[in-house]
């Protein structure tokens, strides 16, 4: 049984990407388009935006928007190794390996869990 995890609250934090020239071939689309971050509200270090996975052979890597006050960037990083059961059983964590705060099954976006509880106020739904 799963204890009860009061949980993390996701970040707010958004910024716009347009990809450049030199990405756009590594990327699934190279429209501009928002990236929300998705670390846990007051983590450290940058905002980080899963962008795809980089399609090519070798160790999986994948590509993420990363930005702070100083603008943002691509930057590529190994997938968290961490799992909701810690073995390969559980459910992975969709964060880059040795992200800041929570890993991704602890975080809850708050627009998401606003609208869970929205919901239900409103009775029974079954
Ligand atoms: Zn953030
Ligand atoms: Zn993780």
């Amino acid at each position: 049984m799963a204890t009860a995890d009061p949980g993390l609250l996701r970040c707010t934090a958004a910024d716009e990407v347009h990809p450049p020239p030199q990405m756009v071939p590594l990327l699934d689309s190279a429209e501009p388009g928002w990236a929300l971050c998705e670390l846990a509200e007051d983590h450290d270090d940058r905002h980080a935006t899963f962008i795809c996975d980089l399609k090519r052979p070798g160790p999986e890597l994948t590509i993420w928007w990363m930005w702070g006050p100083g603008g943002g960037e691509f930057v590529m990083r190994h997938p968290c190794p961490g799992t909701t059961t810690g073995d390969e059983s559980g459910d992975a964590c969709t964060l880059f390996h040795a992200h800041p705060s929570g890993h991704s099954w602890q975080v809850t976006d708050p627009t998401m869990e606003a609208l869970r509880q929205e919901l239900a106020t409103r009775g029974p739904i079954l």
